[in-house]
């Protein structure tokens, strides 16, 4: 019998690792996906969906669809993992050996987590509170919005800047914006971990008036007085507020005993393996890096494939991971700025452009055609 690769998560980091291990092994490497996804959802179009830049319809798939030919999948959740005796239990009983676990399940919302966080709180991290907030911003008449992620780890460090500069022009283009009042909260100390990039997306906010409080970590939300306070004990009032919920990994990986109750397992950043288990590897958000972004994903996913591709072909692979990942993000008015850089390199950018708004714009179709297709 040929190697048997299993991939636990089946979104973005999980389907691409097993489209591109499908192109790139033998017919009796057997590889299965598992999860329950009936649909796929991009969910950076959460920064374009509320405005109506673009149609959420575009944006989510059958999850059938998007999983190449020659690839099992078992609709199910796995519950726990063996390392030692290289098997997965998932919640219809069964139990799944492997000869390589490649572990992709990403982040879980945790608003439980904040005491006071209820419905009428909105965010867009998921596509059912993207078209909640769509339906409250379109009946919206002016007044005070705070936007923020709660803590971090958050999805995409640029998301809730690149919402911010989508609401301004919403707001402007309503002809409420001189009635509203538009806070960003941020828990770290600044916009992004990049000076330059900060510098520049600060600019863009005070050319826009939009009010800016880095090192704000939500500790508490009364929904009843309308107040969001931080752990510094600042209490600010809100007409709407739009709170990212905390972050986790799966609880599966700390059953597991392979993370901690955060959620997240420490990887080797070079091999992206958990421990000394050289046949173990996570992709994507689930490993513990504060990045987490699905362009980095798909690079880590590029890298496993190959690497567990020539092993099974019988060759030993020294090749590392470096870090690589690029995106485009949106800034004011319709423009947008690309970065890329890897372990070795930071992200510069002194503008931004149209150009690069197209590639953001066009980015779902790209996804879905190429992406996570494992073509690219
Ligand atoms: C608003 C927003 C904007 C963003 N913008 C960008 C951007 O511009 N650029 C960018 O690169 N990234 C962006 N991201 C981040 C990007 O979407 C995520 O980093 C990416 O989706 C993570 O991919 P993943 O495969 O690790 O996890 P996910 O896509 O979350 O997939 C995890 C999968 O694992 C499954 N799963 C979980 N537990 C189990 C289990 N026990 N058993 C089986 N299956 C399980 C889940 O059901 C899911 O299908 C954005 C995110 C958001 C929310």
């Amino acid at each position: 019998m040929g190697t048997s690769i299993v991939i636990i998560g089946d979104a973005n980091a999980g389907i691409i690792t097993a489209n591109k291990l499908r192109m790139h092994t033998r017919k009796d490497v057997e590889i299965t996906i598992i999860g329950d996804s009936e649909k796929t959802y991009f969910k950076p179009e959460g920064v374009l969906i509320p405005f109506k830049g673009v149609d959420y319809r575009d944006t989510i798939k059958p999850t059938d669809f998007l999983i190449n030919y020659g690839i099992k999948r078992i609709k199910a959740r796995a519950e726990k993992i063996d390392p030692e005796n290289r098997s997965v239990l998932l919640n219809n009983g069964n139990n799944l050996s492997y000869d390589y676990l490649v572990i992709a399940t990403g982040n879980r919302l945790v608003p439980e987590s904040i005491p006071g966080y209820d419905d009428s709180i909105y965010h867009f991290y998921d596509i059912a509170n993207v078209l909640k907030l769509g339906k409250m911003l379109d009946d919206f008449k002016g007044g005070k919005i705070i936007v923020g992620p709660s803590s971090t780890p958050f999805q995409c460090p640029v998301a809730p800047a690149e919402f911010v500069f989508g609401l301004d022009l919403l707001l402007r283009k309503k002809g409420i914006r001189n009635k509203s009042d538009i806070t960003l909260i941020i828990p770290m100390k600044d916009v992004l971990p990049f000076k330059n990039v900060s510098d520049m997306v600060r600019k863009g906010f005070e050319e826009h008036g939009i009010n800016f409080i880095p090192g704000f970590k939500t500790e508490s939300v009364d929904t009843g007085k309308n107040t969001v306070t931080s752990s510094g004990n600042e209490s600010l009032q809100y007409d709407k507020l739009i709170l990212i919920p905390p972050h986790k990994g799966q609880k599966l990986l700390t059953d597991s005993g392979m993370a901690d109750e955060s959620g997240y397992v420490k990887v080797d950043k070079l091999t992206l393996n958990y421990k000394n288990y050289g046949n173990i590897f996570v992709v994507g958000d689930a490993a513990d890096f504060p990045m987490k972004v699905g362009a980095l994903g798909h690079s880590e996913a590029g890298y496993v494939a190959g690497r567990i591709a020539s092993e099974s072909d019988g060759f030993i692979s020294s090749s590392e991971f470096d870090g690589f990942m690029g995106c485009s993000s949106v800034y004011a008015d319709e423009t947008a700025f690309t970065l890329s850089f890897d372990y070795n390199s930071k992200p510069f950018v002194n503008f931004a452009s149209k150009s690069d708004y197209f590639l953001k714009y066009i980015s779902g179709d790209t996804y879905f055609s190429s992406i996570i297709r494992g073509v690219i």
